[in-house]
């Protein structure tokens, strides 16, 4: 066990990591000398919740970013977060400030050539990174059309299908749309579960229940993302409900996702499924062998790397349904190059895939307890450490292993990995996955590692 990668013993809420993702993010999105100087000498001060102090060093900066930038920046907060972040803007001097990523870390020009291992560039979730095929082209086009006229027609929009098809990567790219074309229109994006737990803590807390509703009405487009989950209580039904007809009667665009049809979510009240069906049901199917090559394609560009056509066949052919994992196929390939500095070609790929399980028909995703137990008995710890406090080198890195693998493999936010492992801040959660992510690609035990276990888990679900 002592071999194990230094990993760096201290686990403390990385606000520096979720900071530095979120500018890499809005850097795409601002012209670079405005993103100089008004952006990078911002620091991330604290999280908590879903609310992030950012602070700013003048108030004369913190007037211009408030107008100009703070919808920018709340959004990229949110996609890293996963869930609707609230900024909070501050005029701070102070020296116990988090080193800004964005002053450390070079462009992406520079960044290539440097010596280190990137971490994987993070695909933006937009309708132009998508790639249509006859499995997903109805969806495709109910949600532009969504984002290009909110209210219309399709309301609500329901795209349902298995794991890892995209549609979350469309919720995304419908915000991201219709606030780039119309900076003024509020869109809100939520993950069923933390809407849920939201209204849970607003009854118990017994906080103002009017504000918990003004966050989902006084939007153009709300977005509920596995609504699967709501398969819960009356209650919470009931307040979805309310909040589903004000919207409705505000001609607000609802759009739903859920990795099943209406008629198949478990304990869902008659009426909210009939509301559903009221409107545009569309499904997502597995993607044919074209469109997986497609998506491939596209990811080796966003990488920068030069990958032959026989060696993305072989890659599209093992998995067919489920995007996610076809792209943790391709990252392995990618990351084995980097890390042996050797050319992609097919008898590479081979070599590199060859051991690897890819169920023929795995829509579903493993459980994190799955994924837990998993990675305890790897390592040979028990799971109440793999959860608990310790922060011995080896328990941290199996920790930050597993962490990462249940945000590879399964849909789970950061939030709820966290809660998941020990109540642990979703900046942890992110801190372990870039850490992970670039040892896989500079540590060759760290990559068998990680490889073994995908392939255990894949084989157990
Ligand atoms: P779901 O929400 O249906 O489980 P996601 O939207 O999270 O799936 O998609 C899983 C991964 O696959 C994401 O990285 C997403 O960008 C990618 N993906 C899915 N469909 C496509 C597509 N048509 N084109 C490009 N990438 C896709
Ligand atoms: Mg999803």
């Amino acid at each position: 066990m002592e071999q194990h990668v230094a990993v760096e013993e201290d686990e403390k809420v990385d606000v520096g990591a979720l900071w530095g993702e979120a500018l890499e993010k809005v850097r795409t999105e601002v012209p670079q000398p405005y993103f100089d100087s008004m952006i990078a000498p911002l620091r991330m001060l604290n999280v908590e919740g879903q609310t992030c102090t950012v602070g700013v060093p003048n108030s004369f900066m913190k007037e211009i970013v408030s107008a100009r930038y703070s919808e920018k920046l709340s959004r990229a907060l949110s996609d890293v977060l996963g869930l609707q972040a609230d900024l909070v803007l501050t005029v701070s001097s102070s020296g116990s400030v988090v080193e800004s990523m964005a002053m450390r870390s070079p462009g992406p020009d520079v960044k290539s050539q440097s010596q280190a291992a990137p971490a994987a560039p993070r695909k933006k979730y937009t309708f132009e990174n998508f790639v249509v095929g006859d499995s997903n082209k109805f969806a495709y086009n109910a949600a532009l059309m969504v984002a290009e006229m909110p209210g219309h027609n399709y309301n609500p929009l329901f795209i349902y299908g298995g794991t890892g098809l995209g549609k979350t990567h469309l919720l995304y790219a419908i915000q991201d749309y219709a606030q780039s074309m119309t900076p003024h229109v509020k869109v809100k994006y939520i993950q069923t579960s933390s809407f849920i737990d939201e209204f849970i803590a607003t009854m118990t807390l017994k906080k103002d229940k009017a504000t918990f509703d003004q966050k989902y009405i006084n939007n153009k487009i709300v977005l509920f993302d596995d609504i699967q989950a709501l398969s819960t209580t009356d209650a919470t039904q009931n307040k979805f409900f309310d909040i589903f007809n004000l919207l409705y009667s505000a001609n607000s665009h609802i759009v739903l996702s859920s990795d099943r049809p209406p008629s198949e979510i478990p304990q869902l009240s008659d009426r909210i499924r009939s509301r559903f069906e009221g409107g545009l049901m569309i499904d997502i199917t597995p993607p044919d062998l074209e469109t997986r090559l497609a998506i491939l394609r596209m990811k080796a560009r966003l990488e920068k790397v030069e990958i032959p056509d026989d060696a993305l066949v072989f890659i599209a052919s093992k998995v067919k349904d489920n995007i996610r994992t076809l792209e943790g196929l391709l990252n392995r390939v990618i990351g084995y190059a980097q890390l042996y500095g050797t050319r992609i070609d097919l008898p590479m790929v081979q070599d590199v895939l060859k051991n690897q399980v890819v169920e023929p028909h795995q829509s579903k995703a493993p459980t994190l307890d799955l994924i837990e137990n998993l990675v305890a008995s790897y390592y040979g710890i028990a799971i109440a450490d793999l959860t608990g406090k310790s922060r011995s080198r080896p328990l941290v890195h199996a920790r930050q292993v597993a962490m990462y693998l249940c945000r590879e493999m399964t849909d789970e936010t950061l939030i709820s990995v966290g809660r998941h492992f020990g109540g642990r801040d979703h900046s942890t959660v992110l801190h372990s996955c870039r850490k992970i992510e670039s040892l896989i690609r500079m540590k060759r035990e760290i990559f068998q590692e990680v490889t073994e276990l995908t392939n255990m888990i894949n084989k157990s679900i």
